[in-house]
C-alpha cells in the first residue's frame, strides 16, 4: 500500500461485528482465566497485555500503523517526545558511555543530552552538521555508542544529510538515530537511508491539532546488534526477564522489546489510552495535512522573500536556500510547514509586526492546523543577551512561523497588515 492508504488504514483491522473505528481501551487491567497465562506473559513468552504501562490495545494498533508508516519492524508510543528520545538513547548507553550528535536540534533535546544525561555519565559530542566525514571520524572513541540528528532541524531548518551520519555509525558498528518530527513519515521516512532508529514528538503533526501530548520509538530491525559486538545488553541475558536474550528470542525487533520491557517497565512514561486514540486520528489525515502544510509555507516564504521589508527568509524549499539540494533529495514531497525569517529593523520591528498580527497567533507550539508565530528572542530564549543569541544561531530578531493549512492567500493577507505597521 501507499504511503496515504496507510495513514488511513494500517494498523487496526476489525473481525466481523467489531467496531468500525478504532476503540479506546481505557482499562489499566487485562482479565486471564489461568495463572499460566499470565506468566507466560510475564516471561515474554506469549504477545499479550497485561498492564498498561506496558502495552494497551489502542496504542498498539497506534505504534503498528506508525511502524507501518516508517517502514519499521515495531515501535512503541511515550507520553511525549521528550520521552521517546530519551528512552531510546538509554536503551543502548550507560554511565561512562559517549554519543556524537548534530548541534542542529531542538531546544529541549539540546538540554536532555547536555544536562541530563550528562548527569546520568553519558558524554556528548555535538557536531556542525557540515562536518566532513573524515573530521566527523576523528571524534569516534571506543565507548562511543550512537549518532544523532534531526532529518529537519527545530528551529534550525537546517536539512541533514541522513546518508552522511548513517555511514559515520555504520563504519563504527554503532546506529544511527533520527528525529524525525518535522517532516513526518509522509515527507521522509530516514529508514530508506541508512537511519536505524527514528524518534517523533507525535505532539507536532502526527496529532496536528494540537490536542495531545506523545512521541513514538520506530526499530527499522536493520541495525546487527550481534555482528557490532559493542552491545552486550542486546546479546546477553537479562536476568531481570529470566534470562531472555534479546536478539535471541525476538530477531530483529531486539531494540523495542528491549525499550518496552526494561524501560517502559522501569520509567512508565506510558501514553493515555485516549491520547492514543486521538492521535489516531490525526495520522488518519496527516498525508492530506503535510502537503498544504509545505505548499502554503513554500508559498508564504516566497511572498516574504519578494518583500522589501523582510531582511532574510530560511525555508529549505526556496532555491535561494543553502539546503535546496539536500532538500530535493531527503524532502522531495514537500518541507513541511515551518519557516523562519527576519524583518527589516531588528527586534522591536519583530515584536510590532508579531503584535499585530490577527489570523496569525503567538504561541509557543508548533506544527498545527492553525498558523502560528513566536519570537524566540523575547520567548523561549529571552534570558540571553544578543550576542549570546546569534552564537546559538537565533538572530534576535528572528520569528519562527508555523503555517497552518487555512487558505494562503488570507495568511499572506494577514502577513502583509501587519507589516504595514512596521
Ligand atoms: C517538540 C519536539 C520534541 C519534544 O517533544 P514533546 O512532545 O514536546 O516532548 C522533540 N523533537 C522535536 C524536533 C520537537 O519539535
Amino acid at each position: 500500500m501507499k504511503i496515504e492508504t496507510k495513514c488511513v488504514q494500517s494498523g487496526y483491522t476489525p473481525k466481523d461485528g467489531e467496531p468500525r473505528v478504532l476503540p479506546i481501551y481505557q482499562s489499566t487491567t487485562y482479565k486471564y482465566e489461568s495463572t499460566q497465562t499470565m506468566g507466560d506473559l510475564f516471561d515474554l513468552k506469549k504477545d499479550g497485555f497485561f498492564y498498561t504501562r506496558l502495552a494497551n490495545p489502542t496504542a498498539d494498533a497506534v505504534e503498528k500503523k506508525i511502524a507501518d508508516l516508517e517502514g519499521g519492524v515495531g515501535a512503541m508510543l511515550t507520553s511525549a517526545g521528550q520521552a521517546a528520545t530519551l528512552i531510546s538513547i538509554m536503551n543502548i548507553c550507560k554511565a561512562g558511555d559517549h554519543l556524537i550528535s548534530a548541534s542542529t536540534i531542538y531546544g529541549g533535546t539540546l538540554n536532555l543530552l547536555s544536562v541530563t544525561l550528562k548527569k546520568f555519565g553519558i558524554d556528548v559530542t555535538f557536531v556542525d552538521p557540515e562536518t566532513s566525514p573524515e573530521e566527523l571520524q576523528k571524534l569516534i572513541r571506543p565507548e562511543t555508542k550512537l549518532v544523532f540528528g534531526e532529518t529537519l532541524a527545530n528551529p534550525a531548518l537546517k536539512v541533514l544529510d541522513i546518508e552522511k551520519f548513517a555511514s559515520l555509525a555504520h563504519n563504527n558498528g554503532i546506529p544511527l538515530i533520527i528525529d524525525n518530527t518535522f517532516p513526518t513519515p509522509v515527507l521522509c521516512r530516514p529508514i530508506e537511508y541508512g537511519a536505524d532508529i527514528v524518534v517523533h514528538s507525535t505532539s507536532k503533526y502526527m496529532d496536528g491539532h494540537a490536542v495531545s501530548l506523545g512521541g513514538v520509538i520506530i526499530d527499522s530491525g536493520n541495525f546487527d546488534w550481534a555482528a557490532s559486538g559493542k552491545f552486550p545488553e542486546m546479546t546477553e541475558p537479562d536476568e531481570s526477564y529470566h534470562g531472555v536474550v534479546y536478539t535471541k528470542n525476538f530477531g530483529k525487533a531486539a531494540f523495542i522489546t528491549k525499550a518496552r520491557a526494561q524501560l517502559m517497565r522501569d520509567l512508565g512514561s506510558s501514553p493515555a489510552p485516549m491520547n492514543c486514540f486521538l492521535l489516531n486520528l490525526g495520522l488518519e489525515t496527516l498525508h492530506l495535512r503535510m502537503e498544504r502544510h509545505s505548499s502554503n509555507a513554500l508559498k508564504v516564504a516566497e511572498y516574504l522573500e519578494n518583500n522589501d521589508k523582510i531582511d532574510w527568509v530560511s525555508y529549505p524549499g526556496l532555491k535561494s536556500s543553502p539546503d535546496y539540494e539536500l532538500a530535493k533529495k531527503y524532502l522531495p514531497g514537500g518541507c513541511s510547514g515551518v519557516i523562519a525569517f527576519g524583518p527589516k529593523g531588528g527586534r522591536e520591528a519583530s515584536v510590532k509586526f508579531m503584535d499585530s498580527l490577527k489570523l496569525a497567533n503567538i504561541v509557543c507550539h508548533v506544527a498545527d492546523a492553525r498558523t502560528g508565530v513566536l519570537h524566540p528572542a523575547s520567548s523561549t530564549h529571552r534570558q540571553l543577551t544578543d550576542k549570546q543569541l546569534i552564537d546559538c544561531g537565533v538572530k534576535p530578531e528572528l520569528i519562527r512561523m508555523s503555517v497552518g493549512i487555512e487558505n494562503a492567500d488570507d495568511i499572506i493577507a494577514d502577513i502583509d497588515q501587519a507589516l504595514t505597521n512596521i
